[in-house]
């Protein structure tokens, strides 16, 4: 890996041993709205805040983006991962994203383009191929009460659903059908804490930072959810989060993670 852009790093887990190679935080967070055609719309550069984004347009009195008020992490975050709540996700909502590739030639991609699927991308599934420089959402007309009214119905589902705490969010995707939450809870894990690291008692999906765990507490209870869900359901959970920079893994966990790491 020669450089990696990094957003607001909320949805990847960074060796221990940190990284070889540029990470390069994106910084730029220009935002405009277009409001005087019919064709609403918000751009807004990489960097800024999709979660700010959202609350800005919701305080102008636009809808479309209040799903999107409380999902922490950048803009180019959200293009590459397709951030989703509530049933709403970026593909659904994106008009176009500017994209800048190796060669250095700029283009602007549709979400078809983009090759989006839940919380995937081409984008993701080639990580380093292309830097996300800005992108464009499709907003509607709506009021401020409305907006904030659906806007804090949301917050207050994510409060009462989610734990607090510093975590990474959905630590695994939901396989279809089922939630990956259900799954690890019902396979008995909930609670289960390796070095500062634990199973949320509230929802299993999340995994939390009590304070000093590591990358590599982190990551053994990521195989252990992964192994017993696959012992108890036949099901292979796949992370939602990246693994990012130097793991070497014992010869346990290299054999466990097989084929497994995002
Ligand atoms: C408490 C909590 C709640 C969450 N809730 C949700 C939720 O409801 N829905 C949801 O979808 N996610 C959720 N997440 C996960 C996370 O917030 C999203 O995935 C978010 O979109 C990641 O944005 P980021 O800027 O932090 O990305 P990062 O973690 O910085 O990066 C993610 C990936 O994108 C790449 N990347 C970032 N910026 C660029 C760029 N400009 N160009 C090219 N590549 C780039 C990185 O290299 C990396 O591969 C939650 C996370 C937390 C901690």
């Amino acid at each position: 890996m020669l450089f990696r852009i990094i957003g607001g790093g909320s949805n990847v887990l960074i060796a221990d041993a940190g990284v070889q190679g540029v990470i390069v935080l994106s910084q730029a967070r220009a935002v405009s709205f277009e409001t005087q055609s019919d064709d609403l719309s918000v751009a807004a550069e990489s960097g800024a805040a999709f979660g700010s984004v959202a609350r800005r347009a919701v305080d102008r009195g636009l809808g479309g983006l209040e799903w999107a008020t409380t999902i922490p992490g950048t803009i180019g975050g959200a293009v590459v991962g397709n951030a989703g709540a509530h049933g709403n996700d970026v593909a659904g909502w994106l008009i176009v994203a500017e994209i800048l590739q190796h060669e250095g030639g700029k283009e602007y991609w549709s979400a078809e383009r983009l090759e989006y699927a839940y919380r995937d991308s081409w984008l993701k599934r080639n990580p380093g191929e292309a830097v996300v420089l800005s992108a464009t959402f499709r907003l509607e007309q709506s009021t401020k009460e409305q907006a904030k009214a659906r806007a804090s119905e949301y917050g207050a589902f994510r409060k009462r659903t989610q734990p607090p705490g510093a975590s990474w969010g959905s630590m695994f995707k939901n396989p279809p059908g089922d939630h990956a939450g259900r799954l690890i809870e019902d396979a008995g894990l909930k609670g289960m804490r390796r070095g500062d690291i634990q199973i949320s008692e509230q929802h299993a999906n999340f995994f939390i930072n009590l304070g000093d765990g590591t990358a590599e507490d982190a990551w053994k209870l990521i195989e252990a959810a992964r192994r017993a869900v696959a012992k108890q359901f036949g099901i292979e959970l796949e992370t939602e989060i990246e693994l990012l920079g130097n793991w070497e893994p014992t010869s346990e966990q290299a054999e466990n993670a097989e084929g497994g790491r995002a």
